[in-house]
């Protein structure tokens, strides 16, 4: 199976935000967000079982979502994206403000603070169904298009993602970023933290 042609259903690229049992600001990186409807506004998001972001906003019920930019930079999705809050400050080098206390990216498109509604799980994600609590339209820039995103990374590099450990180089089907937060490199067992685009 070609699970590359399942990426061809594109959205947009998204970064969530959240407080976890510390109040420590955490957030992760996703494209899986859809809205049901308008009135009364309610959006579906997934987020890893394993995810940090996950287990937490499985507990908080909470969390903010970003739309960025189509200039939003690599360097921002990739830190969101591959790295986990458990022990990485995400926020600590983004710009962001707080919307009802939840940080979301200065320069997003739109912002919204969604109120889990309810929820229920897939073999790897939890699925949110939530409720928007408050929306900020932001800028008036374009959002970006995952499928754009993934067409300026290939331009950019060879799209391969290299272990700095062992130098084990990723290139498979299934993107690096679909890989699942505890994905280990088989070679020498590191966890995706430790791997490089090149
Ligand atoms: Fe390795």
């Amino acid at each position: 199976m070609d699970l590359s042609a399942l990426f061809q259903i594109t959205h947009g690229v998204y970064i969530t935000g959240a407080r976890d049992g510390n109040n420590r600001l955490i957030g992760s990186c996703i494209d899986s967000v859809m809205v049901v409807e308008a009135d009364p506004a309610q959006v579906i998001i997934s987020l890893g079982k394993k995810s940090y972001t996950g287990k937490t906003v499985l507990k908080t019920r909470r969390l903010s979502l970003s739309v960025l930019p189509a200039d939003a930079s690599d360097e921002l999705i990739e830190r969101f994206g591959t790295q986990t809050s458990e022990t990485v400050d995400k926020w600590q080098d983004t710009p962001y403000t707080l919307q009802n206390d939840l940080p979301v990216v200065q320069n997003a498109v739109a912002s919204y603070v969604l109120k889990v509604n309810h929820s229920f799980d897939t073999a790897t994600h939890h699925v949110f169904v939530c409720d928007v609590e408050t929306i900020n339209r932001g800028s008036m820039a374009k959002p970006l298009i995952y499928a754009d995103y993934q067409d300026r990374k290939s331009d950019k590099n060879t799209g391969k993602w290299v272990c700095t450990v062992c130098g084990y180089v990723y290139d498979n089907d299934t993107p690096f970023e679909y890989l699942p937060d505890d994905w280990l490199c088989p070679l020498c067992g590191e966890p995706k933290s430790v791997f490089i685009q090149k």
